[in-house]
Order: structure tokens, then C-alpha cells, then sequence
């Protein structure tokens, strides 16, 4: 599947430092990167009111951890993945009364646009999971023949269903060190987040679905030995990064609502199916914005649109700039006037990287950015030493219009904000 077109990058004089990431789990700094390559999955949208704000915070995380590492001059593979068939989706067009194929793709293409809109770096590999149904299959073939799936009945399907299958997580010694969550958060969690753990047959509580036999009114394509149905949710991931991916991969990347069950869940796939008690090096998760005191959600309804954003003449690089302002991975509360402070930044910005005058350097100031950018992605950081170049500017003799060329590249190459 195509993704987007990708934003020129500019290139700047030097390398990036090896940006350090806060792995969820020790709660430590640790290399994003360890050899020449760096290999990112990140979960996609499922394809309905795309592309919230939230939305747009986690993909410009990531987006920054994709410029840090080219920067720093590794072959970056990104992979990423769309939701196009899920339970949350076809009880949206159910609703709606809209085909929940339109819905989806209506939804993705908005989605693309923002992103481009936003100059998000495009992934390498964008893949659907409907267009990935041949290689979940097989996927779940194996983990049946393997010991490590099974399948449930479903109640009134007849004889001639071949049931639902179900991963035996008493099959993955390592499950639930991802989270090291407890069994009743667990527990909580996995109902709350589209689990069934009172299901009849199951063999644990927390077993996932892997295959989804056909029902009536739903879309089912051919599983071969599985019979017809669709993919269960954690599997797509395991599935894509397997296939389009190095094992194992550097991040594994997503919003914080994605952590449990969903990435615990994809991780002990990826296990199964790779063999590798450890797939993933390290997760890297975005924080939530909240608009009233709640997290903007599709199930709240709290949400503020990228397109509507930009359709009432917001500046896509004042959008950005305001979303980036906020480290990546706090909670913070969307109160509308973010833009307009954006807005006078990067009109100080422009004006001060236009007017400076012959002689000097901005290579203080770059190495700045970079250092920021490799400590966690620390936008914050990296914002405010931009700002205290633009503020010295009106002052300085020494500052070159080569410098602000420099200084420009270097904000649209890690920061994505381009001032010309
Ligand atoms: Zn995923």
C-alpha cells in the first residue's frame, strides 16, 4: 500500500548523536540504535475519525526518532501498519449505515493527507492488514501446528464452522514481561481494551483472538485450513514486522493505550513465531492529549481534527511545532491557543534567520538540537535553544546568512518545521 509522499529533507553539515530512548520498561536511557540499521514498526490507525490530534502527537514522535537516526546516518527501515478490518470499525459503519470498506479508505487517505501535511516522514513499508490476510494465515497455521494456538467453538455456527482460534499464552513462558503488569491489571486491562476474557473455552482468561471464523454480516476472507474469517488484532503487527522487518526489531512504537494488551500481546506473537525470547529491543510510547480534562478518544468523542484544523487556514508547520512542543511522552491538555503561540514563534524565527548579518556560525546552536534530540527526544530542549539563537540574533554582528542557512536546514532536518 502506498503511503504518502514524503517531504524533502535537507541535509546538514555533520552527524547526529545516537538518540537514547526511554525504555518503558527499566524506566533507563537506552541506545535506540546499536548497528548501521534501525528497525521501527509503529502501529497504524484503525481507519475512523482519522487523524485526531492524538493521532497526529504519536506519528511526529516517531517522525523525530525517524530524522534523529538518518541524521545520525543509519539506514532506517520503518514499518507501519492500518487497521482496515476491526471490530471498532465495522460497528462504526454499522452505525452510520455507511460500507465499512468506504469508511476505511475515506479514513485512510485523510489520514495520508495529514501526514503529508504535516511533512511526517513516510514509513517504508505501509501495509493493511486486509491486504495482509494470506501471511496472518499462515502465521496462525503454524502457531495451531506448533502447540501454541487453538480453536473455540462458536456457539451456534453449526457443524461446518471450524471455530475461532485462540493463542495459548501458557504456551509463552515470557508473557508479561513486556509490562511486568500485575494479574489483575491485567486482567482490567484486557477487558477494557477489546478482550472477551469470559469467552467459553478458552484455556486463559487473557487468551487472544487470532482468527475470527466468518459471522453472518461480517467480511471474511479465505483461511485456508482456518476456514473464513478475519485476523484477531495483536497478530497483524507480529505478522507485518515479521515480514518487513529485521528480528529483532530496535522500537516497537505506539500511544500508551497501546502498551497492554495490544504490544505485550503482538511481542509474544513475534515470539512464537520468530523463535527470539526477546523480538523487540525496546517500546517507545506517546502520551495522551487531553481536551477537558479527558483523553481525546473515539469512544469519548473528544476530538479536534487535523483537517478541520488546517481547513479553517492553521499553518500545518504551526501545528506541528505546537503538537512538538510537548516531550513525546507526557500527557498534556489541548486548549486551542498552542497554534497562535506557534504561530508568533515561527514568525520570530523567520524573521530573525532572515535578518541576520555577514560572519559567524551556527554550529552552537545545531549541535544543541542534536544533543536535545538524542536525550529522549527532548523537543523541548531542542525548541528552546532555536529560540535562544533567534533571540541573540538582532544583537550579534557575527552571524552569517550562511549560518541561518545552516540554522534552517537544521530545524527542517530534525524538527520537520520548515521556515523558507
Ligand atoms: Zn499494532
Amino acid at each position: 500500500m502506498h503511503p504518502w509522499t514524503g517531504p524533502t529533507v535537507s541535509v546538514i553539515p555533520g552527524t547526529g548523536e545516537v538518540p537514547l530512548i526511554r525504555d518503558d520498561i527499566t524506566g533507563r536511557l537506552q541506545p535506540s540504535v546499536v548497528g548501521e540499521r534501525a528497525d521501527l514498526y509503529v502501529c497504524g490507525i484503525t481507519p475512523y475519525d482519522s487523524t485526531h490530534l492524538g493521532h497526529a502527537f504519536t506519528y511526529l514522535a516517531f517522525d523525530l526518532l525517524v530524522r534523529a537516526w538518518r541524521d545520525l546516518g543509519v539506514t532506517v527501515r520503518y514499518a507501519q501498519g492500518l487497521t482496515d478490518v476491526d471490530d471498532p470499525l465495522l460497528e462504526r459503519a454499522r452505525a452510520t449505515g455507511k460500507d465499512w470498506w468506504r469508511l476505511a479508505t475515506s479514513q485512510a487517505a485523510l489520514y495520508k493527507s495529514d501526514m503529508a501535511a504535516l511533512r511526517v516522514i513516510p514509513p517504508d513499508s505501509y501495509r493493511g492488514v486486509v491486504e495482509s490476510v494470506p501471511q496472518i494465515v499462515g502465521a496462525v497455521e503454524r502457531m495451531i501446528d506448533a502447540g501454541q494456538a487453538y480453536r473455540v467453538p462458536v456457539p451456534d455456527a453449526g457443524a461446518s464452522s471450524l471455530g475461532d482460534v485462540y493463542a495459548d499464552l501458557g504456551a509463552d513462558p515470557g508473557f508479561g514481561s513486556l509490562t511486568g503488569l500485575s494479574p489483575e491489571a491485567q486482567d482490567r486491562l484486557f477487558a477494557e481494551r477489546g478482550g472477551d476474557p469470559d469467552r467459553p473455552g478458552k484455556r486463559q482468561r487473557l487468551d487472544p483472538l487470532l482468527w475470527r471464523a466468518a459471522r453472518p454480516d461480517e467480511p471474511s476472507w479465505d483461511g485456508r485450513t482456518l476456514g473464513r474469517g478475519r485476523p484477531g488484532w495483536h497478530i497483524e503487527c507480529a505478522v507485518i514486522a515479521a515480514g518487513e522487518l529485521d528480528q529483532p526489531i530496535d522500537v516497537l512504537g505506539g500511544g500508551t493505550d497501546l502498551i497492554f494488551p495490544h504490544h505485550e500481546m503482538s511481542v509474544s506473537h513475534s515470539r512464537a513465531l520468530t523463535g527470539l525470547d526477546q523480538p523487540v529491543r525496546l517500546t517507545m510510547h506517546t502520551g495522551m492529549v487531553h481536551l477537558d480534562g479527558q483523553k481525546m478518544s473515539k469512544s469519548v468523542g473528544n476530538l479536534v481534527f487535523v483537517s478541520d484544523l488546517l481547513s479553517r487556514g492553521v499553518n500545518p508547520a504551526a501545528l506541528r511545532l505546537a503538537l512538538i512542543s510537548h516531550h513525546y511522552r507526557d500527557d498534556w491538555e489541548w486548549r486551542g491557543r498552542e497554534v497562535a503561540w506557534a504561530e508568533a514563534r515561527l514568525a520570530r524565527w523567520r524573521e530573525a534567520i532572515g535578518s541576520v548579518k555577514p560572519q559567524g556560525h551556527s554550529g552552537e546552536a545545531i549541535a544543541k538540537i542534536r544533543a536535545a534530540l538524542a536525550a529522549d527526544l527532548d523537543t523541548v530542549s531542542a525548541i528552546a535553544a532555536v529560540d535562544e539563537w533567534v533571540s541573540a540574533a538582532p544583537l550579534a554582528r557575527d552571524r552569517s546568512p550562511y549560518a541561518a542557512a545552516d540554522l534552517r536546514r537544521a530545524v527542517d532536518a530534525l524538527l520537520g518545521i520548515k521556515l523558507y
